[in-house]
């Protein structure tokens, strides 16, 4: 079987993706999820996606994908949401956790094995005992200001994922915020003490009552779900710094062994809207809400996100997703004739050996257009071969499981609920044949425009009306 290869941020090169000697074929994905102050935008997505076709390809490849995603639903923001619309932080953040799986269905994620979320009160304990441990062999001291801060100091190899310059930073600098620049570099916060602000929010602790600094959530979450050695772990390229580099030194200075916390880091680049980054801050950002409710489909969004390359500049815009669907359609058009071709023919022809160029192409670091080129390859040579009558029924069939599998990974086919014919439409198809059996062609083609409203395509053939999905 091929080995998939990936650019490792922490090696800025391409490496095999091996699992540990003694794992078998299983290998462990942790992908940083969203913060649940608001509802994630499509760029977040961009993320999630990248990280499912990565997630569906090792599957291909006959990997044991154990994948966890965090919920951080508890933070500066969170807090702040809460506060000022006047709620408890659980009532806050419920509604965008549960926005945020409707949304990851309708863009066809798989399911997480988990999802932690930071306030569960084993994670907690987790931080807890994880700084404590900190604490102990001298990584973390408590500050005047009720605190406790990760020792930069006492890491040297902090600074090894972003590539990051220690010298000539002065130690003891500290920052309690979680997001600072590489210039600021200092000693991060495990553990904020609690401030009037934080209102309820706050659990009890050895240094006094407070709450997690986010690096620490994903770093308890993270071990806690998957073990001190984890294969794979994902984000966007804004994680890179501070908070991998944060996960790193935290994982690394208080685990048991000596394996690295993280042997593969990947990270997708942005998702940019007129050249800056798609972000609530900058208020450039759509959800897939906003998508869906102008007329979008998450299949489109999905294919949009998915059919760039994931460290490559992706550029939100609404011709993007209107090539999507065009794409979309040819492709839906494309895997009906096949089954008009391949009938009830049971046996199968394999299509041509370049076909597996497919997955290959996605063995090279998820070289999706080199893959989707092979897919429009095989769609317009086949096409070219049943305008002439010449493909068989059972090369049809056998292109139509090389399609399945294609579908595993890519997931762009047809939404079920598509090909099911409401009874409406059903009606309409009946009054117009009836319509057309008594030469009413006008009548005809008014039912014709009210079922093409409804989102499907009448063609008369031979045998009758043909009803298509429009
Ligand atoms: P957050 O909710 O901000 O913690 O972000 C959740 C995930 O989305 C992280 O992996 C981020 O790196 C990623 N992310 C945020 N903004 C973008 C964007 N514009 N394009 C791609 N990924 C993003
Ligand atoms: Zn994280």
């Amino acid at each position: 079987m091929p080995i998939p290869r990936c650019y490792n941020t922490l090696t800025r090169s391409l490496e095999a993706i091996q699992p540990r000697v003694g794992e078998g074929q299983k290998l462990s994905l942790y992908t940083c999820g969203p913060t649940v102050y608001a509802h994630a935008h499509i760029g977040n997505f961009r993320a999630y996606v990248f990280e499912d076709l990565l997630q569906r390809h090792l599957q291909e490849r006959g990997f044991i994908v154990r994948r966890v995603m965090n919920l951080t639903d508890v933070d500066d923001k969170t807090i702040r949401g809460a506060h000022a619309a006047g709620i408890a932080l659980s009532d806050y953040t419920r509604p965008f956790k549960e926005a945020f799986f409707q949304d990851s269905k309708e863009l066809r994620l798989l399911p997480a094995e988990a999802y932690p979320a930071a306030t569960d009160p084993e994670q907690i304990v987790r931080m807890i005992s994880m700084i404590g441990t900190l604490m102990d062999r001298g990584h973390a001291y408590q500050a005047e200001d009720g605190s406790v801060y990760f020792r930069i100091a006492s890491f040297p190899e902090y600074g090894k994922l972003a590539h990051v310059d220690l010298e000539g930073q002065r130690p003891g600098q500290r920052v309690a915020s979680d997001e600072y620049d590489k210039e600021a570099v200092a000693d991060f916060a495990l553990w904020k003490a609690w401030v009037a602000e934080d209102g309820a929010v706050g659990w009890e602790s050895p240094w006094g009552k407070g709450r997690p600094g986010w690096h620490i959530e994903c770093s308890a979450m993270a071990t806690g779900m998957l073990g001190e050695a984890i294969d794979i772990h994902c984000g966007g390229v804004d994680n890179i710094f501070p908070h991998h580099e944060a996960e790193i030194a935290q994982c690394e200075c208080a685990r048991h062994g000596q394996e690295p916390f993280v042997r593969y880091w990947m990270h997708c680049a942005h998702l940019m809207v007129e050249g800056s980054k798609m972000a609530k801050s900058a208020g450039n950002f759509f959800t897939l809400r906003d998508l869906l409710e102008k007329g979008w489909t998450g299949r489109e969004v999905r294919y949009a996100l998915l059919a760039v390359h994931y460290r490559g500049a992706l550029n939100f815009t609404m011709e993007g997703l209107a090539a999507a669907r065009t794409a979309l359609a040819r492709l839906d058009a494309w895997r009906e004739r096949l089954a008009e071709t391949a009938g009830s023919e049971t046996a199968t022809v394999a299509p041509d050996a370049a076909t597996e160029g497919f997955f290959t192409a996605l063995d090279d670091d998820l070289n999706i257009s080199s893959a989707l080129a092979v897919l429009f390859e095989t769609l317009r040579e086949s096409n070219r071969r049943m305008d002439e009558k010449k493909l068989t029924p059972p090369q049809a069939r056998g292109l139509l499981q090389w399609l399945a599998r294609v579908d595993g990974v890519l997931a762009l086919e047809p939404d079920a609920s598509a090909a099911v014919i409401s009874a409406e439409v059903e009606e309409l198809v009946d009054a117009r044949a009836a319509a057309r059996e008594a030469k009413e062609w006008k009548k005809s083609d008014a039912i014709r425009d009210q079922i093409a409203a409804l989102g499907w395509t009448v063609k008369d053939t031979k045998d009758g009306q043909k009803i298509l999905r429009s």
